[in-house]
């Protein structure tokens, strides 16, 4: 389960840039060949900001849809998942969107929010 990985990364991060702020909210991009399941990160998110200054904090997720370009015949497509295949029959797919995985802005108790 990697998301439980990613999400300690993203409770460190939130936590050290929150200094020591009570967070409320984080929004996290996730793209679609990130394999990330967002009701797996959503619970894991809440075990790795348990104690800390995000304890309670809600989590948004936005999506971010895959797509790849063809190296072989230049085609752009949609990537529903990993398999990155063009229709034309080649796998020389550069993946141009989808591998999001950022924290996109966090809100603290002071109501100030902070893009990151
Ligand atoms: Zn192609």
């Amino acid at each position: 389960m990697h998301e439980l990985a990613i999400a300690t990364n993203i409770a460190d991060a939130v936590c050290e840039r929150a200094a020591g702020r009570p967070v409320h909210r984080v929004t996290v991009r996730i793209g679609a060949l990130t394999a990330v399941v967002p009701e797996a990160m959503r619970w894991c998110f809440t075990l790795a900001v348990e104690g800390t200054v995000a304890d309670g904090a809600d989590l948004e997720i936005e999506h971010r849809a895959g797509a790849g370009r063809c190296r072989a015949c230049g085609a752009e497509f949609p990537c529903a998942d990993l398999i990155l295949l063009c229709p034309c029959g080649s796998a020389d797919v550069e993946v141009t969107a989808g591998r999001e995985l950022q924290i996109v802005s966090m809100e603290v108790a002071d109501v100030r929010h902070l893009r990151l």
